[in-house]
């Protein structure tokens, strides 16, 4: 069974700024620039590796004058990335030199972690992973492939009861419960690795979200196709008491969307067709690509998109 997440969509401010940092600082791949489909005149961007696989996609709604978020209750509060054991070391002199606004190393569940900061000050993580240096890790500007990022490894979702939330990680979206440290409750997929971990934090009286530049809207987790994703739906409905939006076609996935129990915006996008369906993978990410409604609209869309400045790409 396809289980685990599938991609991480988040706030921002500038688009330029933001394209600089996870292209140029973090080495990950724009693989798709596109637009909001429900507010065209946003960009949307896209991250991941080279060919934008499910469990390694990031992606961001820019806001030239967004307001800072946040954090709060019902919110994902860190999106963490895996990169091979030997690579901490690389990161830490990097955002060292590059003014990356980062923590001292710290474990959790026996890893070790490097918390850091994007330049909107979304919580964000390098979890330092055994065994995955001959993982294949897109390699562009001065990250070295040995030491770029190979997918999430997790996210942690900030909510005030564990056990609703938990309830639907495992019974509907292919998670099991493996430990628990302090306030931390991790949940793994059957085959773990990329995207096959999710980190549930329960607190009481915490403030109450504002979502803004660094928050993150929403994390979608994966279904292999549209009758397993239906099949999720039902499970919902019938268990949970939970209904979802109905499937929107995303061009790259399809998708619905529902609020789990703990209030942390949820979607389950299919892994098919994937973000070669419009260009080919070589070429990804260097042309403004618009489904067919909005190409109609493209010059008009184009006069009004920020520019993204350098991306470190051949357009
Ligand atoms: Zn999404």
């Amino acid at each position: 069974m396809t289980h685990g997440i599938h991609h991480v969509t988040a706030i921002a401010g500038p688009a330029s700024r933001n394209v600089g940092f996870y292209t140029r600082t973090l080495g990950l791949r724009l693989v798709k620039r596109t637009v909001n489909f429900d507010d065209p005149g946003t960009w949307h961007l896209y991250y991941g590796d080279e060919t934008g696989s499910a469990g390694t996609i990031l992606t961001f709604f820019p806001w030239e004058h967004v307001a800072p978020g946040r954090l709060g209750v019902g919110e994902t509060q860190e999106t963490v990335f895996r990169v091979p054991e030997g690579s901490i070391g690389f990161w830490t002199h990097r955002f060292i030199a590059h003014g990356v606004a980062h923590e001292a190393l710290e474990k959790r569940f026996g890893e070790t972690v490097l918390t850091f900061r994007d330049p909107d000050g979304m919580r964000l993580a390098l979890i330092a992973v055994p065994g995955i240096e001959s993982e294949s890790g897109w390699s562009a500007g001065d990250v070295p492939a040995e030491h770029a990022i190979r997918g999430f490894h997790s996210v942690s979702l900030l909510v005030e009861d564990r056990e609703p939330t938990g309830a639907v990680l495992t019974d509907v979206l292919g998670f099991r419960q493996i430990g628990e440290e302090g306030t931390t409750t991790r949940f793994r997929t059957e085959q773990g690795g990329i995207g096959g971990t999710v980190d549930i934090r329960a607190v009481g009286g915490f403030l109450k979200p504002r979502p803004g530049g660094g928050s993150v809207h929403h994390v979608a987790f994966r279904a292999a196709d549209d009758a397993a994703q239906a099949a999720m739906v039902r499970r919902l409905a019938e268990n949970h008491r939970i209904g979802t939006t109905e499937q929107k076609d995303r061009n790259y996935f399809r998708s619905v969307y529902f609020r789990e129990p703990g209030h942390v915006l949820f979607e389950i996008a299919t892994d098919s067709p994937g973000f070669a369906v419009d260009e080919p993978v070589a070429t990804l990410g260097t042309a403004l690509k618009l489904p067919g409604g909005l190409e109609l609209q493209r010059s008009r869309i184009e006069a009004v998109l920020p520019d993204l400045g350098d991306t470190g790409l051949a357009a």
